[in-house]
């Protein structure tokens, strides 16, 4: 059995954990120290690329080759915009680290912006986080009045780093890296084609590194025990650890800190398990494809595993789903929400996600047609890969595979009707329209 490792969740159910007190004693600071005085920015960006470290909000894309992208001779200023707009479903890492354990995120920063030649981060924290919103602004004005933040930091001259926080107006788009750095701008939080890169041209227009909060926060951690450290974690390929969110069917939902690789049936029996036999599982947050339950119970959670079953760690935020479950129905809640949060900017997205609610809704109230089925998927294929962000994937993908995995239980809601082939009320049978 894969043992939970506690680095950014070690001190995290203490009180005051979110202090710079507390991070201290910790041995927080240090890290950055070393790498900042010690090491010359080229030699850090490649530590970061020889330690493996993958991005942790969903892509799983290498930091260090991330940061590598930026321009290092030029006079524009450069920008770190930090992603803690957490809103996939089933997705609460990184909240748990911005509220309980923000001064890695900040000491992180320092690394990053050391790196790439950055002197101003912005942080954009999802709106619906009061709480991590406030622990994250009082994190750094600690770190302002500590010198951890400010001018000369470590007493390098000339190193000089200045963060804000701005916090989202809770719309899930905001997560995508472009549609937040739109939104950090001032406007409408619209994601935008690429390239060009925001390596590139990304915040007003200048070359911005984007990274997810608990990427940068591992930074610390990776520097002060080293690359043999970290990849004595995980796989080859998918080195170190992640904080999974479990939730679902399981009796003690919450996040889970443990290497890349633990088997989904490991993370279930540390969840507690669950009474009654199990169905499905989305195993990287909503957007990413459901699997079959037995068959998917000893999927790797790593960054290939997922997909070779034919779905994706993402934001490895796993959903388990017991034989309770109408899977119908749970895919007119994802449906719903992704009409909701579609920015609207692309047809096949804004009219795809209605159209697909309303022919899922009438499956499910029982009023099904002949060819819904094949219409629905036809929505999926005319969205995926044909707009300006993923968010046609995000909502095509839940299609493909719902249909896919349990097409027995679509078609007998259009057979039979919806109180015939499901014992339960279905939720989506209480909604008009
Ligand atoms: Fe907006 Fe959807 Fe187009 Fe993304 S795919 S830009 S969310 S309309």
């Amino acid at each position: 059995m894969t043992e939970p490792v506690k680095v950014l969740t070690e001190f995290v159910h203490e009180d005051e954990s979110w202090t710079i007190d507390r991070y201290l004693r910790a041995g927080g600071y240090e890290a950055a120290r070393k790498a900042c005085t010690e090491m010359q920015p080229e030699e850090i960006i490649d530590f970061v690329k020889r330690s493996g470290l993958r991005g942790r909000g969903g892509a799983g894309f290498p930091t260090g080759l991330k940061w590598s992208f930026v321009p290092k001779d030029t006079d524009r200023p450069k920008f770190l915009a930090l992603n803690g707009d957490e809103s996939e479903p089933g997705t609460f890492k990184d909240r748990l680290v911005m509220e309980r354990w923000p001064h890695s995120i900040i000491e992180g920063a320092l690394i990053a912006c050391r790196a790439v030649g950055i002197s101003t981060v912005y942080l954009y924290i999802r709106g619906e986080m009061p709480l991590g919103y406030r622990r994250l602004v009082g994190a750094v004005k600690e770190a302002y009045d500590r010198g951890f933040l400010g001018k000369n930091i470590f007493g390098i001259d000339g190193f000089d780093v200045d963060m804000t926080i701005h916090r989202g107006a809770g719309a899930y788009i905001c997560g995508e890296e472009t549609g937040m750095l739109s939104s950090i701008e001032g406007g409408r939080g619209y994601p935008k084609l690429k390239p060009p890169f925001p390596a590139v041209s990304g915040l007003f227009g200048m070359p911005t590194v984007v990274n997810n909060v608990v990427t940068i926060a591992y930074l610390p951690y990776i520097f002060g025990r080293g690359i043999e450290w970290w990849r004595s974690f995980g796989t080859e390929k998918s080195p170190g650890l992640m904080p999974y969110s479990v939730s679902g069917h399981v009796e003690r939902r919450g996040v889970y800190e443990l290497p890349l690789g633990v088997t989904l049936r490991e993370l279930f029996e540390l969840a507690g398990g669950w009474s009654r036999p199990m169905k499905a599982v989305i195993p990287g947050g909503s957007s990413s494809k459901v699997l079959r339950l037995p068959d998917a119970w000893d999927v790797p959670m790593t960054f290939e595993g997922p997909m070779e079953a034919g779905s994706m760690l993402g934001s490895a935020a796993v959903v388990f789903m017991d034989e309770t479950v109408c899977m119908v129905d749970a895919l007119y809640n994802l449906l719903r929400f992704y009409e909701h949060e579609s920015c609207g900017q692309c047809t096949p997205c804004r009219e795809g996600t209605g159209w697909s609610v309303k022919i899922v809704r009438r499956i499910a109230q029982g009023k099904g047609r002949p060819g819904d089925i094949e219409t629905l998927l036809g929505i999926a294929d005319q969205a995926i890969g044909k707009t300006i962000c993923v968010f046609a994937e995000a909502f095509g993908w839940p299609i493909q595979s719902y249909v896919a995995l349990f097409r027995d239980e679509f078609e007998a809601y259009i057979r039979k009707g919806a109180h015939v082939a499901h014992g339960a009320q279905p939720q989506a049978a209480a909604h008009a329209g």
